[in-house]
């Protein structure tokens, strides 16, 4: 389930900009959230009736389980890189000149002064996420069919928060999520199509966007993202291909669907940008020191 990247990689941020990040903060613990949809398909498919009987169903929440966890983990980085901006441009000044004097008037001060601007399971109001958001109920065709208007209602939410975004880092965040929001929501409605026959997909886009004026999510479709679903292993869920099946075309009608083994991986060098700083927000912290402990600790695990 966890990988030494992230799922894109992500550019670095122009400058610090913790409301920027606050806003971002709705994507990873509002109600719509990655938080909320990560923990819907986890315990869904934990709890799952009849996995046995109902295998492809199982699987496809399932395997949408790790992506969301990826997709939290990448809303994570997003919020962190614009909370503290590029490493380049840390503030330097002793604590006394107050450094950081800015964060005053900054939305989330307490979760700057909590957290050091890490992006963290709150909404961009500073509130917490909440388990209720987490839906469960047993029966299948109800549990999907939330997960389809969880996937709309998020779809909605990350266009808003795209719309108040002008550091490339939030906006490359939330087109790549646009896509595979569009992607779930899709796969949920194929899901109830082929248990019921009842033809979700075309209440697809829901809510009525195109991506064609978002560069930042148009540049995956052209990259053909939007076709694929991740199994996330090469052993297991073989069966979604079932539900995501090759007859199907993705939801812009521009080629069949696709079921691929691993995630994309742009490599370790996607994390790059998450480097500490030795600033005096942090006054104790000599990264010299630091990294020669590492550099030890890492010769001795190699043996
Ligand atoms: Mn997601
Ligand atoms: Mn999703």
């Amino acid at each position: 389930m966890r990988r030494d990247s992230l799922l894109i990689d992500l550019p670095e941020p122009k400058d610090a900009d913790p409301d920027a990040g606050a806003a971002l903060n709705e994507i990873l613990g509002g109600q719509f959230g990655e938080m909320s949809t990560l923990n819907n398909y986890m315990f869904q498919s934990f709890n799952f009736r009849d996995k046995t009987k109902l295998k492809p169903f199982h699987s496809l929440v399932a395997s949408i389980t790790a992506e969301e966890l990826g997709h939290v983990e990448l809303v994570t980085t997003g919020i962190s890189l614009l909370n503290n901006g590029p490493p380049s441009k840390a503030p330097t000044a002793h604590p006394a000149d107050a450094p950081y004097a800015h964060m005053r008037k900054a939305r989330d001060v307490a979760g700057f002064a909590m957290g050091a601007g890490a992006g963290l399971p709150f909404d961009s109001n500073g509130r917490p996420w909440n388990a209720t958001f987490t839906f469960h109920t047993g029966n299948l065709v109800l549990d999907l069919l939330h997960n389809f208007f969880l996937e709309c209602g998020a779809r909605m939410h990350k266009l808003r928060v795209y719309e108040m975004q002008t550091d490339p880092v939030g906006r490359e965040v939330l087109g790549y999520l646009l896509v595979r929001g569009s992607v779930h929501a899709q796969a949920f409605a194929l899901a109830l199509k082929k248990l019921t026959g009842v033809e979700m997909t075309n209440l697809l886009p829901v809510p009525n966007i195109t991506h064609d004026n978002i560069p930042e999510a148009r540049k995956f479709e052209v990259e053909g993202r939007h076709r694929v679903l991740y199994r996330f292993s090469d052993r297991d869920y073989a069966d979604i291909a079932g539900i995501w099946s090759e007859d199907e075309t993705t939801y812009d009608k521009t080629g069949p669907l696709e079921v691929v083994d691993l995630p994309p991986d742009p490599g370790p060098d996607s994390l790059k940008a998450m480097e500490g700083s030795a600033s005096s927000f942090t006054p104790d912290y000599a990264p010299e020191e630091i990294l020669e402990i590492a550099r030890k600790l890492y010769g001795k695990a190699k043996g």
